[in-house]
């Protein structure tokens, strides 16, 4: 389950790596979980550069439905429009778990 930040003091919820409140600057921050869902904000694919195959992969800043934004990898990136997105968690070398957005009609 994907987990984002929540200010304890003025209840802001933030990214997954905040340090610190945007809105306020307090640094108390639980962790709460979210529904994995959202949208892209902005993206850059990566492409072959033989151009031999298509898109590789994109990186993209991603607003979730409860309205953080977050840094994510995305699969399934087309020429055309992106719909809605849903999370992957997948695993690192070091075990931490980081978010891998598909389109949902993938
Ligand atoms: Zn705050």
């Amino acid at each position: 389950m994907l987990m984002i930040r929540r200010c304890e003091c003025c209840a802001a919820l933030l990214g997954c790596r905040a340090a610190a409140c945007s809105c306020c600057g307090g640094r108390e921050l639980s962790r709460v979980p979210v529904c994995g869902r959202g949208a892209i904000v902005a993206c850059t694919v990566v492409t072959d550069p033989s151009g031999l195959t298509g898109p590789l992969c994109a990186i993209a800043i991603v607003e979730l439905d409860e309205g953080p934004w977050i840094y994510a990898w995305v699969e399934g990136i087309t020429a055309g429009p992106v719909g809605p997105l849903r999370v992957r968690l997948l695993r690192d070398d070091r075990g931490a778990d980081y978010p891998h957005f598909v389109c949902c009609a993938a």
